[in-house]
């Protein structure tokens, strides 16, 4: 929490696979759930943002009461932008949570936005995934081995 006062954050995009439910899961947990209450009762507006069908992207959106955007697309730019437009927040108050470099992590940085990478809460994951996520960590070794992001 204290991570998003100091930096005066309004806004979340959030990820739904893996950042607050595992994919073949369809719940999301107790304390994720109260995380996010307790983020929105201290007035940060949040959306989901997902490259996940329709069907599964509302169903969690209805349980938890948030808008979303599903099939985003991430990482490319358009999602991004129009989650930051529908929440109305600034760019640079507006934080990405997700557990994909690729997809939340380098999509939101390309547009200045926030972002926090979160340990994959899988249990069972497709083989694309482990392979994306094998690359991942190959990327996360060269940026500890380079210092990390450009850090405003
Ligand atoms: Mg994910």
């Amino acid at each position: 929490m204290s991570y998003l006062k100091n930096n005066d954050i309004e806004a979340m995009i959030i990820d739904l696979d893996n950042t607050i439910a595992p994919w073949d899961s369809d719940q999301v947990a107790e304390p994720d759930r109260q995380w996010l209450d307790a983020l929105q009762s201290a007035g940060i507006r949040i959306m989901i943002v997902s490259n996940n069908k329709e069907k599964r992207v509302e169903q969690f959106a209805a349980g938890l009461g948030l808008p979303y955007i599903f099939s985003a697309a991430k990482p490319f730019k358009r999602s991004f932008l129009k989650a930051v437009e529908l929440l109305g927040a600034q760019r640079q108050r507006t934080v990405v949570v997700g557990d994909q470099i690729f997809t939340d992590v380098l999509g939101g940085n390309s547009l200045g936005l926030h972002t926090v990478l979160v340990e994959p809460m899988a249990s069972k994951e497709f083989a694309g995934t482990k392979v994306l996520r094998a690359m991942e960590r190959f990327v996360l070794k060269k940026i500890t081995m380079t210092e990390g992001f450009d850090d405003e």
